[in-house]
């Protein structure tokens, strides 16, 4: 492993002079070579990895990003320290924040009327810091129940204001999206909240519905299909997603709202949880999460190199069609119950005819290198969910072991 880095260095070194020039101790020749990214083709490094990871979240990254992510660890771009290591203060990690940002308003087109916000505690935490943000403890906001995400961010809603749910998908196992005349919003609601894209249940919104209340604004929670396509964020007043699905690791949260909502929080508002004292601050009121944001700013990266959110759709519509037609083309021995003009881009949970076959299933395909089939705990099944930074090739290779599994068990 060792050799295999060191026979590579020359292009490794000419490609981050850093390493060659800055290092920051003697031996780091040496010491570095050990866990310095290896100069492959990331086309390679996928068979070293040697699995396609079908997780929910925390989820698979694109391969160049963790490379780029693993060569700049030990010493940043010549700095002598890790990202991990600097102060959030300092001006290259002032710098990498700002850019996150930029790239990410180039990605989503989102105009200076929208403050960007770098924050922690997941998107849970935003459940409450929605509400306490943007509505008094006895105003009404409007919440549609599309699935297990959207049930705990209404049930959070609850302790802050009056919550109402305007529909629910539960009778129907959460397979669908209300037609938009169906929902019974209240006039005078604050707000309407939707999840974007169900994670557990893979149910998606294709299009968003408008609150009634002309004051009133849309909120969305889009943790797991943030940046999987192009939004029209002029529609939303707040968009809030975790980053552990499609652009970066656990532990920062994005939040995106109109700068004319901000100022006004209830006051039993933690300070962490005040989106006006973030934006006053540029994020950075208290130590924000550097390493996880540097990452979301080498994928935004990535994202731009693709050529931007257009370009990501359409990879992510291939690949869920290919996934969503062999599910509808096996007969019923794999069942997909969500209603196909909703199906998520992002998270594709089936079921077996014969459920006691679901466990050799996943077992199998583990074998096989695809692993972390297993549905949420809660709904059981199967579910791969295919974010942005899963190959084309990792879809292909599920779809083929599905239809290898089903010929030889149907
Ligand atoms: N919303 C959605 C749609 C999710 O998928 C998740 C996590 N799977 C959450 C909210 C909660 O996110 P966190 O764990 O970051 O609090």
């Amino acid at each position: 492993m060792a050799a295999a880095a060191v026979t590579g260095s020359t292009s490794l070194y000419s490609r981050f002079p850093q390493f060659s020039s800055s290092s920051r101790h003697r031996q780091l020749s040496i010491s570095c070579i050990a866990v310095s990214p290896s100069p492959i083709p990331s086309s390679l490094a996928a068979k070293d990895r040697g699995v396609y990871n079908f997780a929910a979240g925390p989820a698979t990254l694109p391969e160049s990003v963790i490379l780029k992510a693993q060569s700049e660890l030990y010493n940043y771009r010549g700095s002598g320290m890790s990202i991990m290591e600097m102060s959030h203060r300092g001006k290259e990690f002032d710098a990498v924040i700002k850019k996150a940002e930029s790239d990410l308003r180039r990605l989503l087109s989102i105009s200076d009327e929208f403050a960007v916000l770098f924050l922690q505690g997941g998107a849970t935490t935003q459940f409450a810091a929605v509400p306490l943000n943007l509505c008094k403890s006895d105003d009404s906001v409007d919440y549609i129940i599309s699935g297990s995400w959207s049930d705990k961010a209404y049930k959070e809603a609850q302790k802050f204001c009056k919550a109402s749910i305007v529909w629910s998908g539960k009778s129907e196992k959460y397979t669908k999206i209300p037609s938009f005349d169906e929902i019974r919003q209240n006039p005078d609601a604050k707000y309407l909240h939707i999840c974007g894209n169900e994670t557990i249940h893979g149910v998606e919104y294709k299009d968003y519905p408008e609150p009634k209340n002309m004051n009133s604004i849309l909120v969305a929670d889009m943790s797991s299909n943030f940046c999987s396509k192009p939004v029209d964020v002029s529609k939303f007043g707040l968009i809030y997603a975790g980053a552990q699905k499609n652009v970066g690791p656990s532990g920062v949260t994005i939040v995106i709202v109109r700068r004319d909502l901000l100022g006004d929080a209830q006051p039993i508002t933690p300070v962490m949880l005040d989106y006006k004292i973030h934006a006053d601050n540029a994020s950075l009121y208290n130590t924000p999460p550097c390493f996880a944001v540097y990452i979301c700013a080498l994928v935004f990266e990535d994202l731009l190199d693709q050529g931007g959110l257009h370009a990501v759709e359409e990879k992510n519509i291939k690949k869920s069609s290919i996934l969503y037609d062999t599910i509808d083309g096996s007969g019923g021995f794999y069942v997909c119950p969500v209603k196909k003009s909703v199906r998520s881009l992002m998270n594709v949970p089936f079921t077996l005819q014969n459920s006691d076959l679901e466990k050799k299933f996943i077992a199998e395909a583990a074998q096989e290198g695809m692993i972390q089939l297993k549905g949420h705990r809660s709904v059981g099944g199967v579910r791969a969910s295919i974010y942005n930074a899963m190959p084309l090739a990792g879809v292909e290779k599920l779809v083929a072991f599905m239809k290898d599994f089903q010929a030889r068990h149907d």
